[in-house]
């Protein structure tokens, strides 16, 4: 009765369809055609139950940065589990692992930032900002600053703050709608929204959305705006270059506070340590996760500035955190990852070695005829499809659009690229070699023909 990789795929998926509930997903799609068993993974590639070599090319959920089958990390866990599996760093009470790791980001953080509230996920670490940045204006004698401002199409999670924090019409839509003292403004997505504009222009127009809604609302009564630095989820979205330094004006202008979504755009998926330094941005808290442990357990958090560390810290509990708040296997392993990343130079190699070298292979596919916009940045990359590249026309977007079919032959042609709508991306892991991107670019190419 025991249930293991050996156990016939069909079983397997009929069991999953039948007890488990997937997230993002939709449960009679599932049960028609049963989800792929993953068994193994090793570097770039993952191995399904029925054998086959397939590609990873979004690195997991955007997380595997130094790639599958690290010993090492097993190794740490394993170690760390028997010393001491587990204490809270409630109440006065911390350990070792807690503290070297904090220290590491401390060190690999830009500026000020030098202070880490953990979590165990994105999503978790989000809704620490929102409760940190209230609780800020709170001790500053200032509490009417409530109000956090985001971008549709952003993504920051799925707990109702996560979820509300991003500006994903179908989050809000399930579930509950977007919880109190948060606003969206337009995202800087020049392909689909620049009409006749410049990219440049483009970029800051949609900054200055930014100040009319503060000017809106009032300025009195603004926390902060958070923003990825490149939108991931949202579908590899790089902002014009006028957008980011536009932004930062307007927070500086208005004293609001700038929080930073790294949980994609952190460690050397840029080409730098974090997105923020790629982008020339200069936030006050950072939300970090994914890379943190490049997946290889659950852990996230907030790396928060002096200022807003020290303002809260003098005024007595800040009365949040979570069971698994610096859980101590989770630092070790995410310590064990951040040494093994400087150990190998990998943020060194997406920046000067093989994040130019996908670039150029990536920028090739526009070549194809339904390829219009490619967009890269370090290793993580976008495609936008369309009938048109002059007017940039979207195709007509039903199930079956073809984002969606062009994801389908990825998969076929063992290959995992993610469609948002219309535009296909990649993030694969950052130890990904050049001969793996050679393959990745046949794969795409062949299943664009295929969609097309
Ligand atoms: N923020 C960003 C930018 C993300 O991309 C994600 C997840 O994709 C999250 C937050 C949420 O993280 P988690 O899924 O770990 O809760």
């Amino acid at each position: 009765n025991l249930i293991s990789t050996q156990t016939p795929t069909a079983e397997l998926q009929a069991l999953d369809a039948a007890h488990h509930m997937h997230p993002f997903t939709d449960a009679e799609g599932l049960e028609a055609k049963g989800a792929r068993v993953i068994t193994r993974a090793e570097g770039v590639w993952l191995q399904d139950s029925e054998g086959h070599r397939i590609l990873d090319g979004m690195a997991g959920l955007w997380c595997m940065n130094i790639g599958y089958g690290r010993d090492s990390l097993a190794e740490v866990a394993a170690r760390q589990m028997k010393e001491l599996p587990y204490y809270n760093t409630f109440f006065q009470t911390t350990h070792v692992p807690v503290i070297a790791l904090s220290a590491k980001l401390a060190e690999l953080a830009p500026g000020d930032l030098n202070n880490v509230f953990f979590a165990s996920s994105g999503s978790e670490a989000n809704d620490t900002n929102l409760r940190l940045v209230r609780r800020y204006w709170q001790c500053k004698g200032q509490p009417e600053r409530r109000i956090v401002i985001g971008r549709k199409n952003g993504y920051h999670g799925s707990t109702m703050a996560g979820a509300s924090l991003g500006g994903m019409g179908g989050m809000h839509v399930h579930g509950g709608g977007i919880i109190d003292g948060i606003e969206h403004i337009n995202q800087p997505n020049w392909w689909s929204d620049g009409g006749d504009m410049s990219p440049e222009d483009f970029g800051l127009a949609r900054a200055k959305e930014l100040e009319d809604k503060i000017l809106e609302v009032g300025p009195e009564n603004v926390a902060a705006f958070i923003g990825e630095p490149v939108q991931g989820a949202g579908g590899v979205i790089v902002a014009p270059d006028t957008y980011w330094p536009e932004i930062q004006r307007i927070v500086d202008k208005y004293g609001i506070l700038l929080i930073a979504d790294e949980v994609i755009c952190g460690f050397g998926r840029t080409g730098e340590w974090f997105g923020s330094t790629t982008v020339g941005i200069k936030p006050d808290i950072m939300t970090i996760a994914k890379g943190l442990s490049s997946g290889y357990i659950p852990i996230g958090g907030s790396i928060v500035s002096d200022e807003i560390a020290q303002t809260v810290g003098a005024q007595g509990d800040f009365n949040h955190g979570y069971t698994y708040s610096g859980h101590p296997v989770a630092a070790a392993v995410a310590l064990e990852n951040l040494r093994i990343m400087e150990e190998e130079n990998l943020v060194s190699y997406v920046k000067n070695d093989i994040g130019p070298y996908l670039a150029e292979k990536w920028h090739s596919l526009a070549d194809h005829p339904m390829v219009g916009e490619t967009k890269i940045v370090g290793l993580m990359a976008s495609l936008a499809l369309t009938p048109n590249k002059e007017t940039r026309a979207s195709f007509a977007s039903d199930e079956g659009t073809i984002g969606f079919m062009t994801r389908e032959r990825c998969f076929a042609n063992d290959l995992i690229m993610r469609h948002v709508g219309d535009r296909m991306i990649i993030a694969p892991p950052l130890v990904i070699t050049r001969e793996e991107v050679d393959e990745l670019i046949v794969r795409a190419r062949k299943s664009l023909d295929e969609a097309y």
